[in-house]
């Protein structure tokens, strides 16, 4: 069997994508021969920027459309200005760390919002783009936080756990079409969403930086090694090829050996 990645001629939308692990798999997918869309919450000069940079380095179509992920509305009109959908990848998230009696509710409500709900939202545009079309890939990105827990982390950990559910019900909802829904699950990758953990990390446990990320951080990832955004949108387009197209309702992790624990 051919192990084809050729994706020219499919559209990419990625939420959360000026920054961190969505930027490297529209790298990545763009690099395979997508046309992508990127989004975020903000609409500055860089993040079109970033789209340009992508379409002159690798020759696809690509473009920024600015939507809030926070809100349902903003989530579904995002998919409907792209118009066309064949890979929904669902990565805009955010973290916050505090204790359950601490938790402020507006950042709990934000995290099941955010890393929760938008990727029902845009769902709900994108599969019936994907029916149209015949062929379809969704790919929502979980964590190994959506597989296990940690203390302080509630409303992250239910928002992952809640993404691995949804993503096993898109998968059986089209199991019969060629439509595949799959969760990618990273261990700790080094990007903004990590680098903001630390120092509350270092005040929770009285640690420097470098105890955070060598007792804290990598303490659960057996292989000591950060994994990479590039690893990411090499995961995502492997989702994309033919290869894994029974591959549906699963997660696939990308931690180093964090879950085999
Ligand atoms: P990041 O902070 O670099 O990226 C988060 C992205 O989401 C950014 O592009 C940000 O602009 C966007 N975003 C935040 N709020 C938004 C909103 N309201 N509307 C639209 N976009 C919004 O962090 P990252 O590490 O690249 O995280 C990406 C995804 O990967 C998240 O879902 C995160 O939970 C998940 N993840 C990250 C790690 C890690 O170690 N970095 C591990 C497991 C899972």
């Amino acid at each position: 069997m051919s192990f084809e990645i050729s994706l020219t001629g499919k559209t990419a939308v990625i939420t959360g994508s000026n920054s961190g692990i969505g930027l490297g798999i529209a790298w990545g997918l763009a690099r395979a021969g997508a046309n992508v869309v990127l989004n975020s919450f903000t609409d500055n000069e860089e993040d079109h920027a970033l789209a340009a940079e992508i379409a002159k380095e690798t020759g696809v179509m690509a473009r920024y459309i600015q939507a809030d992920m926070s809100k349902g509305d903003q989530c579904r009109a995002l998919i409907e200005k792209a118009a066309v959908c064949d890979i929904l990848v669902n990565n805009a998230g955010i973290q916050h760390v505090a204790g359950i009696p601490d938790f402020p509710v507006e950042k709990w409500d934000a995290i099941i919002a955010i890393n929760l709900s938008s990727a029902f939202h845009t769902s709900a545009v994108a599969l019936p783009m994907m029916r149209e079309a015949g062929w379809g890939r969704v790919i929502n990105i979980a964590s190994a936080h959506g597989l296990t827990a940690s203390p302080y982390k509630s409303a992250y950990i239910a928002a992952k756990h809640g993404i691995v559910g949804l993503t096993k019900t898109t998968a059986l909802e089209t199991a019969k079409e060629p439509i595949t829904a799959n969760a990618i699950c990273p261990g700790y990758v080094l990007t903004p969403i990590v680098e903001k953990q630390i120092p509350d990390t270092m005040k929770e446990y009285d640690m420097t930086r470098d105890e955070v990320i060598e007792n804290v951080m990598l303490t659960r990832q057996p292989s000591k090694e950060f994994a990479t955004v590039e690893q990411m949108g090499g995961t995502a387009t492997f989702l994309c090829s033919n290869a894994a197209a029974q591959i549906t309702g699963t997660t696939i992790s990308v931690d180093g050996g964090w879950t085999a624990l």
